[in-house]
């Protein structure tokens, strides 16, 4: 019998039923079928030597695509648990997967889980196995022979009695793994892997079940490949806020106090205050006006926001007062900053009236998106609300984006794009329902854009239920795109709380709202710049920015006397007087990232001076006190970095 397969480009094969995806490969050519690792047939992953029996599509994997990393990683992970198994036979395995970065797999242990230590092990198991290149072949078990297979493995049971029918998988010697897709037609591809790192990780995700210890590493056909892996994962490391955060002692989350609510130390407040106060003189200077509202309301407040309707998932449940009140915690603070507007009968000659908080608010993120002070539930967000009459909002939008962009620009954040985030066509129920307001509002806000002749770039789904946005995007250590400030128009709010100006024609006017964040929530900007200086804050932000360290007892009264003048001077100080090494002493102020160590000894004392070596430098430059003092002034004033 002939069958018809239906290459990519839409040319038709006719072959004999029972070929393989591998004989499809060589008719097409020698060289496809050299790079060949797998079929995908209609659209699913299948080993090379699967016989196609009927008409179907079919694609060829090569190596150089991202299916065939897939196969490659998946291939991985069965030969992991194959090594496991061969040198801890009491472990029991949970499941394993190909990722976009690489693979895990779950296993768990009575007497002492897998830790870091077994990974040698584990890998040089992994590679005797490649070397010895058996063959791995399909096989497909019935339900009663699986559950004999799997009679000392609960987690895999678990997954038998999941399935109806026959179970899927592939044999290595003893060995037999679920294995939906396909695999690797030999071991010998198998070449550049690593194991990189172990962590806890829930059965089935869910935190009602055990903890089994995950296994994670990667995978490339090509050792270049593997190495550049390497280089990005360290660089990741050294860059993650929450490794940083740890060694310069700036916060700490403990998911006992509170998953997701984070403990600022002396260090990371004093980063924060410093930005605090930086923010609320621009936004002053720029015409805001700073407020206090309270963390809790009354949750009416937040029935006639909407918040309740559309963003209850994001909420912390309310508390029942039990006399009938029900207060609940905010996660935005637009409706208290509309009392603040409500408060007064207000005219058009207060229009725009800019009211700004450093406002904190609550969200109930889930527990597997926390991540250091990247994503939080406890966050303060550098928030503001301007509201506008209608002809007042491109200008104000404008207004704001200058403001934005001139903060990045003292932070030196250049790395960030504009994304216009539209309300999702397809899924409007999400939304305030009303379609013309919609259209006009994203019609506004590219129109602004447009305008001032920025690039950017356009997302559905991603404007807040009440109106759309422009985000302002940035990159973390890890890759990920997030969003850091936002500028959001809103017709909506100021209608629900009925909200009015009185127009100079004596009437009512309805005003609009401008929602929007500079540098989006402390916690968030916080992790981000650690991240983008590596923990070498810029004098301005550093939370000890000189240390000073006499070489003798003798020259500690001078040292002392120089601190004092420092202080005077508004700059962060410390004396490192401990009975250590002058080295010992230098090195560590180069590990805190602190930006100037300053020795004193006898000819410094008799030259009035100092000897200054700034962070990441070899020498030190010896300079008069006045000069030394004066220009780190100037460097805090002008938030410059070097
Ligand atoms: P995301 O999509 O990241 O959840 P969002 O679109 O819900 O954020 P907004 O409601 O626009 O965010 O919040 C304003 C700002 O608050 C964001 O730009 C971001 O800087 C910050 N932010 C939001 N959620 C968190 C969080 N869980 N932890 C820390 N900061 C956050
Ligand atoms: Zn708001």
């Amino acid at each position: 019998m002939s069958i018809a397969i239906t290459l990519p480009d839409n040319s038709v094969k006719h072959c004999d039923a029972g070929v393989s995806v591998l004989d499809v490969a060589k008719s097409i050519a020698t060289s496809l079928a050299k790079k060949a690792v797998a079929g995908k047939v209609d659209g699913q992953l299948v080993s090379l030597d699967t016989q196609l029996n009927a008409d179907a599509k079919l694609e060829i994997v090569t190596k150089d695509s991202a299916d065939g990393l897939a196969v490659l990683r998946q291939t991985a992970t069965f030969v992991l648990a194959a090594a496991i198994k061969e040198l801890y036979p009491d472990v029991r395995l949970g499941q394993g997967e190909a990722q976009a970065d690489g693979f895990f797999y779950d296993t768990d242990k009575d007497d002492g889980q897998l830790t870091v230590d077994q990974l040698p092990e584990i890998k040089a198991k992994m590679a005797e196995i490649v070397k010895a290149d058996q063959k791995i072949a399909a096989k497909t078990l019935s339900q009663a022979e699986a559950l004999t297979y799997f009679a000392n493995e609960p987690f895999k049971k678990q997954l038998v009695q999941a399935q109806a029918g026959e179970i899927k998988g592939f044999q290595l010697g003893d060995f037999f793994d679920f294995e939906e897709a396909a695999l690797l037609p030999s071991l010998k591809e198998l070449k550049h892997f690593s194991l990189l790192s172990v962590a806890g990780a829930y059965w089935e995700g869910k935190s009602s079940n055990p903890m089994l210890q995950r296994i994670y590493g990667t995978a490339y056909y090509k050792e270049a490949d593997l190495e550049d892996d390497a280089k990005r994962r360290q660089e990741a490391k050294e860059r993650d806020h929450r490794n940083i955060g740890r060694d310069l002692d700036l916060f700490f989350v403990d998911p006992k106090a509170g998953a997701g609510l984070p403990y600022w130390m002396p260090n990371g407040a004093t980063i924060r205050r410093v930005i605090e106060r930086y923010i609320i003189d621009k936004e002053l200077a720029d015409g805001y006006q700073h407020v206090y509202t309270p963390v809790l309301a009354n949750l009416d407040m937040y029935k006639t926001s909407g918040h309740w309707d559309h963003y209850r998932e994001d909420m912390f449940p309310p508390m029942d007062m039990g006399d009938g009140e029900m207060l609940e915690l905010r996660p935005m603070n637009c409706p208290s900053h509309i009392q603040i507007y409500k408060h007064h009968i207000r005219s058009y000659r207060d229009l725009p009236l800019r009211i700004a908080e450093l406002g904190m608010m609550h969200r109930y993120e889930k527990s597997g998106a926390l991540s250091g002070l990247q994503r939080v539930r406890e966050m303060t967000l550098n928030d503001g609300h301007t509201f506008v009459a209608l002809d007042q909002i491109q200008e104000e939008f404008k207004k704001i984006l200058r403001l934005i962009m001139d903060v990045y620009e003292d932070f030196n954040i250049n790395d960030y794009s504009f994304r216009l985030s539209y309300r999702d066509p397809k899924n409007t129920e999400k939304y305030f329902d009303d379609e013309e307001m919609w259209t006009r509002s994203q019609a506004m806000l590219k129109g602004a854009m447009d305008d001032l002749g920025l690039d950017y770039y356009e997302a559905e789904g991603e404007a807040a239920f009440y109106g759309p946005k422009l985000d302002i995007q940035t990159k973390t250590a890890l890759g990920n795109d997030e969003t850091m400030s936002t500028i959001q128009l809103d017709f909506m709010l100021p209608e629900r709380f009925e909200l009015t100006y009185v127009g100079n024609d004596g009437q009512e006017h309805r005003p609009v709202m401008i929602h929007r964040g500079v540098v989006g929530t402390m916690e968030r900007f916080i992790a981000y710049l650690t991240e983008i200086y590596k923990g070498a804050f810029p004098t301005w932000l550093a939370p000890t920015q000189a240390i000073l360290i006499p070489v003798a007892d003798v020259h500690d009264d001078y040292v002392q006397e120089l601190k004092r003048k420092m202080l005077a001077a508004g700059l962060r100080v410390e004396v490192d007087n401990r009975n250590e090494k002058m080295g010992y002493k230098i090195r560590e102020a180069q590990t805190r990232k602190v930006p100037y160590t300053v020795v004193v000894g006898d000819k410094e004392v008799a030259d009035a001076g100092v000897s200054v070596r700034r962070y990441g430098e070899e020498h030190a430059e010896e300079e008069s006190i006045k000069m030394f003092v004066e220009a780190m002034q100037a460097e805090v004033r002008n938030y410059s970095r070097d």
